[in-house]
């Protein structure tokens, strides 16, 4: 049985994970955190999911349970991940991350704390969406060279960052699988006289609005047709259930930075 720590628990994904903890037979929820000063503080996980009474009290760390934590999952924010991966690398606990929009220096943090832990790090834990990752490059191979290439992602009013993790993932796997690099080629939104498109450009098209879960789309667009590799989340519990194969994946394994990828067997 898989002990699993939830930070964030109050959040739209940390609500998700409690459930797919409990949905799932192979672990048990032991610890769940929010931020300090939150009203949940006190209250039990399964009531804050709305699953029935748990038994796992609401804390401000994971610290009171840590014995019984084998594997930590965060899907908070980018600035909580210095103090969330030095009490993992303090207490020698696996990690499964969620958290996107993080900046080379919070890249550069998870390298390091993956040579003394192991973490699983995927922008999207969706089954299909690391899959589509695969078929871009197959797209990318074949008709990279002379179709514009465009990554549209929608979804909902709150998310933070944009474009979104996974609409960036799509671009990294099609800028490796052709050569080109996505810092030098990428496009964000257009506006105004902007001139004929570059081949070499790769866009990006984000829209923001009400309750849409997560819908990427890689456009390969030539002269005379089209092809569009599309993926549409319609729940969250997709992201969570994938998180929570992550963290069974993780036990046992060396220190290292793996990705969904590794724990699918894609890679
Ligand atoms: P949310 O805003 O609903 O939840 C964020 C959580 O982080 C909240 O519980 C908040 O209390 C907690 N938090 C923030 N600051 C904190 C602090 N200082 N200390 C402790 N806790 C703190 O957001 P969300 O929709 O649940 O998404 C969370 C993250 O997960 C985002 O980065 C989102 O993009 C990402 N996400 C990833 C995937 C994936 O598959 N990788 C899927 C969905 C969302």
């Amino acid at each position: 049985m898989t002990g699993i720590g939830i930070l964030g628990a109050n959040g739209r994904m940390g609500r998700v994970l409690i459930d797919a903890a409990h949905l799932d037979a192979n672990v048990t929820l032991v610890a769940a955190s929010v931020r300090e000063g939150s009203n949940w503080i006190g209250m039990d996980a399964g009531e804050l999911a709305g699953i029935g009474k748990q038994n796992v009290e609401i804390t401000s760390s994971l610290e009171h349970n840590a014995a019984e934590i084998d594997v930590v999952i965060d899907f908070t924010l980018p600035d909580v991940l210095e103090q969330n991966l030095a009490w993992c690398v303090k207490n020698n606990k696996a990690i499964v991350i969620g958290t996107t929009g993080l900046n080379d220096k919070q890249k550069e943090m998870l390298r390091l704390a993956s040579t003394k832990i192991p973490i699983v790090f995927a922008a999207n834990y969706s089954v299909g969406v690391n899959l589509m990752l695969n078929l871009v490059r197959q797209a990318a191979k074949t008709m990279g060279d002379s179709a514009d290439i465009e990554i549209l992602e929608a979804h909902h009013r709150f998310k933070k960052d944009a474009p979104s993790g996974t609409a960036m993932a799509i671009g990294e796997a099609i800028a490796d699988e052709i050569g080109r690099d996505l810092n030098q080629c990428a496009v964000y939104g257009r506006e105004g006289d902007t001139g004929e498109r570059k081949h070499e450009t790769i866009g990006f098209a984000t829209v923001r609005a009400g309750d849409v879960v997560g819908e990427h789309t890689a456009l390969f667009a030539d002269i005379g047709e089209r092809l569009e590799i599309t993926h549409k989340a319609s729940s969250r519990l997709t992201f969570a259930k994938g998180a929570i194969t992550a963290a069974k994946w993780l036990i046992g394994k060396p220190s290292g930075l793996y990705s969904m990828q590794d724990v699918l067997g894609f890679n």
